[in-house]
C-alpha cells in the first residue's frame, strides 16, 4: 500500500512502535516502498543490498515469484479458517514436509504464529509431559547464558538475564536455571571442562527440571556466538542420563543458515522438541512450528486434561502454510548447500580486513552468518545512516555488527556488502 499523504513518516514517528525503541525519542526509520531479490527500495529511490534477510527469514530474497504465486493460489481458495475442528490441505502438506525433513523421532507438529509463541508452546509441552507422566514437580527449565528465545513472558524467562533485562520483570518471570555460556568455539578444540557448569546444575536440580532449552550451535540475538558441537552432544547425553527433555530452538538456525539444514546436525543429535520459525515461510508470512517426539506427544496426553492446552486463533493459517510449503520446495530445488558455502567463503574473505582494526574484538563466520564484534557498543544513531549511505542494510546491536544475507545473494553484491561493513567499521 502506498501512503497517499506526505506525512506518513511523521505519523509513524508519533504513533508506531518499532522493535526495541523509545516512543518518546525514537531513532529515525528508513521508509521502504518495495523489496525485490536482495534489494530494499527506499522511498527516495535508493536501493540497499540487504544483509539481514529481515532477521534470518528472507532466505530466497524478496518478492520471489514462486512464493508470490503460492500466496495468490491459496488466497483464491481461502486465506484463513479456524484450525479447531477443521483442517485443510496447506497445513497437512506443510506438516508432512516438516515430519519428513526433521529427524525420525519428531512426528508431531504444532503450528503457531511466531517464534516466541513456538517457544512458549515448547515449554508448555515439556512441563505438561512431566505432568501427564506423573512427575508434576518437574517444571523448571535449564538454559544457557547469552541465550535468546523471544519476548513473551515464558520465552523471556529463558533469555539471558542481563541482556534480557530480567530486572525489569523481577518477581514476574518464572525463576529458571542458567548455566554459563559455552566457551569452546565452533572451530576450536573441544575442552571437556566446558560442560562442567551445566553438568553440576543438572546433577543438583534434575528432579525439578522439565527440560533444557537452548539454541543449538549458534547463540543468536544473545551474542552471535558459535559454540562447539561436542557441547551439544554432552547436553544430549546429560538429558538422557538424568531424564530431562531437550528443546532445540532452531528458529534462527533452521533451514540451512548454519550450513546444515538444522544446526543440531553439526552434533548429530535429535532434540525431543524442536522450534522452527523465521525462514519457515521464506520470510513472507508470520508462522512457526513446534515439533515433538512421539514420546513427548503421547506422554503429555496422559492423565487429566489429556489434551495439549494451547490453540491460537491463527493456528495453521492457510496462507502462511501454503507459502511455507513453497519455500521449502524452493529450498530443496536449489543448491542451498553451495549457496551457503559460497556466502560463507565470501563473508570470510570480505570481513577479514576488519580483523586488523583496533576497534574490532573478533570476526567470525559460520554458514551464511558473518559477525564483526566490536570492543565497544556501536552508536546506532551514527552507524545506521552510514550503512545506508554505503548502499547496504545492516542493523547492528550492542557490540555486534552482523549479517545473514539471503542465500540468493551473488558474489558481487556480497563483496559490496562486506566492503561497506569494513568501511563503516573502520570509521566507527
Ligand atoms: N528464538 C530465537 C533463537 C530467535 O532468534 C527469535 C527471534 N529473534 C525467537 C526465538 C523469537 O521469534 P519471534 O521474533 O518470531 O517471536
Amino acid at each position: 500500500m502506498q501512503p497517499d499523504h506526505s506525512d506518513w513518516l511523521t505519523f509513524d514517528r508519533r504513533h508506531l512502535w518499532h522493535p526495541y525503541t523509545s516512543m518518546t525519542d525514537p531513532l529515525p526509520v528508513f521508509p521502504v516502498v518495495s523489496a525485490s531479490g536482495v534489494r530494499l527500495k527506499l522511498e527516495d529511490g535508493r536501493e540497499l543490498i540487504d544483509g539481514m534477510a529481515s532477521w534470518w527469514s528472507a532466505i530466497h530474497g524478496y518478492n520471489h515469484p514462486r512464493l508470490n504465486a503460492a500466496l495468490q493460489r491459496q488466497s483464491e481458495k481461502m486465506t484463513h479458517v479456524m484450525f479447531g475442528g477443521l483442517t485443510h490441505p496447506a497445513a497437512v502438506e506443510l506438516g508432512r514436509r516438516l515430519v519428513e525433513l526433521t529427524p525420525e523421532p519428531l512426528q508431531h507438529v504444532f503450528f503457531s504464529d511466531s517464534g516466541s509463541v513456538a517457544v512458549e508452546v515448547a515449554m508448555k509441552m515439556a512441563i505438561q509431559f512431566w505432568y501427564g507422566t506423573g512427575r508434576p514437580e518437574k517444571k523448571r527449565l535449564l538454559t544457557l547464558r547469552n541465550g535468546y528465545h523471544g519476548d513473551t513472558f515464558g520465552a523471556m524467562s529463558v533469555c539471558d538475564p542481563d541482556t534480557g533485562m530480567h530486572q525489569i520483570w523481577s518477581g514476574l518471570l518464572q525463576h529458571q536455571l542458567f548455566a554459563a555460556a559455552p566457551q569452546c568455539r565452533f572451530d576450536s578444540d573441544w575442552n571437556p571442562q566446558d560442560i562442567d557448569g551445566l553438568q553440576r546444575l543438572v546433577e543438583k536440580h534434575h528432579q525439578e527440571l522439565a527440560a533444557i532449552i537452548l539454541e543449538p550451535i549458534v547463540q543468536g540475538a544473545g551474542g552471535m556466538r558459535f559454540y562447539h558441537p561436542q557441547y551439544l552432544c554432552e547436553v544430549r547425553s546429560l538429558c538422557d542420563r538424568y531424564d530431562l527433555l531437550l528443546i532445540a530452538d532452531e528458529i534462527a538456525t533452521g533451514f540451512g543458515r548454519s550450513g546444515k539444514l538444522f544446526a543440531c546436525e553439526h552434533a548429530g543429535i535429535t532434540p525431543d522438541i524442536l522450534c522452527l520459525g523465521k525462514a519457515l515461510t521464506g520470510g513472507t508470512m508470520t508462522l512457526a512450528a513446534t515439533l515433538a517426539s512421539e514420546r513427548v506427544a503421547t506422554g503429555l496426553s496422559g492423565g487429566e486434561p489429556g489434551v495439549f492446552m494451547h490453540g491460537p486463533t491463527f493456528m495453521g493459517n492457510p496462507l502462511a502454510c501454503a507459502v511455507a510449503v513453497a519455500s521449502i520446495d524452493l529450498l530443496f530445488e536449489s543448491d542451498w548447500q553451495s549457496q551457503v558455502a559460497q556466502i560463507s567463503a565470501g563473508l570470510e574473505a570480505g570481513l577479514a580486513p576488519c580483523r586488523e582494526l583496533p576497534q574490532v574484538a573478533d570476526v567470525r563466520v559460520l554458514g551464511a552468518i558473518g559477525v564483526v564484534e566490536m570492543k565497544e557498543p556501536v552508536v546506532m544513531a551514527q552507524v545506521q545512516p552510514q550503512f545506508v549511505e554505503q548502499g547496504v542494510w545492516v542493523r547492528p546491536f550492542g557490540k555486534l555488527v552482523y549479517v545473514m544475507p539471503p542465500y540468493v545473494m551473488d558474489g558481487q553484491d556480497l563483496a559490496r556488502l562486506t566492503s561497506a561493513i569494513c568501511r563503516v567499521v573502520a570509521i566507527t
